[in-house]
């Protein structure tokens, strides 16, 4: 593993402070480590049970910024919400910067700041109270809290004595992220912090991200938008249906998606292919157009135009199209028409 530390003690110890997390070297190699994590939700109310997490081995390597992605369902904030221990997990173990959150629940939360999907603040509590009844909670001393700082920092300064209530959405995001950040954890996780939020927010908030990565936080995010992951995040894992379906560095996962299909009209319309062209991989779709599927990092499409030209045909309209993290969710999992090849 790429950016895996010396570990000498896996008991997750932060220096005085809490400072250097990046640079301790008694930090263990993960931030996180989950094996054979299940979760079945006992159906209430005559509901079928629901085997939201199928045995999931993941690691997360200290320092990284790690993207969790999958579609809606998938089991990524039941994920998280173990984790946060907001969630009994059926069997398996997890370990928050080697703590393992069943021998010490404890000290694995306060390893952990987690901004959860839901917007659950107390509507009656302003943000300043907000920080500072979580920093009682994790009992932080009073000399060492952050509230005016994390309240900047998040753009809330100005509404540090409002009723939650009176809040945005976006605004009461934003108080979620400073609240999970009181304790000053080694290991930030947000699940879906971008879904319904601004362009703006979601730059600063990034930005805010990527400082504290810089200085030795792991950051975990989970996200819909590949695109998002992909600018953000040294390693993503997918998991679909309660299964781990892919993980690995991201430039090595989107290489997977180094696919494109080139769908091209011609004249005259071909009655049936030329060999030549067949041996390209091209195919005649349904409309009587040549559809050609090529990687973009081997092929230059001007070759694949010669091509056609060359088997007799003039080109009267071309389109590419390329695939998204649907497409590479079929990919992996292996479903819909596209998936199993
Ligand atoms: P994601 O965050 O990837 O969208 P979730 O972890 O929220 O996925 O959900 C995974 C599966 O577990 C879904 O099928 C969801 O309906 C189900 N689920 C989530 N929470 C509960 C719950 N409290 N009780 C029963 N089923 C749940
Ligand atoms: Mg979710």
């Amino acid at each position: 593993m790429r950016r895996s530390a010396p570990s000498a003690t896996v008991d997750g110890r932060q220096p005085a402070g809490g400072q250097a997390a990046g640079t301790a070297p008694d930090l263990p190699a993960n931030a996180i480590e989950l094996k054979g994590l299940r979760k079945i939700y006992r159906g209430a109310h005559g509901q079928p049970a629901m085997e939201a997490l199928r045995g999931i081995d993941l690691l997360v390597p200290r320092g990284s910024f790690f993207g969790l992605l999958g579609p809606n369902g998938a089991g990524k904030s039941t994920l998280i919400n173990i984790l946060a221990g907001l969630v009994v997990k059926s069997a398996g173990r997890a370990l928050v910067c080697g703590v393992d959150i069943d021998r010490n629940p404890r000290r694995a939360r306060r390893a952990i700041g987690v901004v959860p999907q839901e917007l659950n603040l107390d509507a009656f509590f302003t943000p300043r109270e907000t920080l500072e009844f979580q920093a009682g909670l994790y009992g932080v001393p009073r000399r060492e809290r952050r509230t005016s700082e994390l309240l900047a920092a998040v753009g809330l300064s100005d509404k540090a004595d409002a009723y939650a209530r009176s809040l945005s959405g976006g605004m009461r995001r934003r108080l979620l992220v400073a609240k999970a950040l009181v304790h000053d954890p080694p290991v930030v996780v947000l699940d879906e912090p971008t879904a319904g939020v601004d362009v703006e927010l979601r730059r600063s908030l990034w930005e805010y991200m990527k400082g504290l990565n810089a200085r030795g936080r792991t950051i975990v995010l989970t996200t819909h938008y590949l695109e998002e992951a992909e600018r953000l995040c040294d390693r993503i894992a997918i998991i679909d249906r309660g299964t781990l379906v892919a993980c690995d560095e991201t430039s090595r996962l989107m290489r997977r998606l180094d696919e494109k299909e080139l769908i091209v009209t011609v004249t005259p319309s071909p009655a049936d292919l030329p060999e030549m062209l067949q041996a390209r991989g091209v195919r005649l779709d349904e409309r009587g157009r040549l559809r050609i599927r090529y990687r973009p990092s081997r092929t230059r499409v001007i070759d694949l135009l010669d091509a056609v030209r060359d088997a007799g045909f003039a080109i009267t309209d071309l389109v590419t199209r390329e695939p998204d993290l649907e497409e590479l969710f079929l990919r992996l999992t292996g479903r819909g028409a596209e998936g199993t090849r």
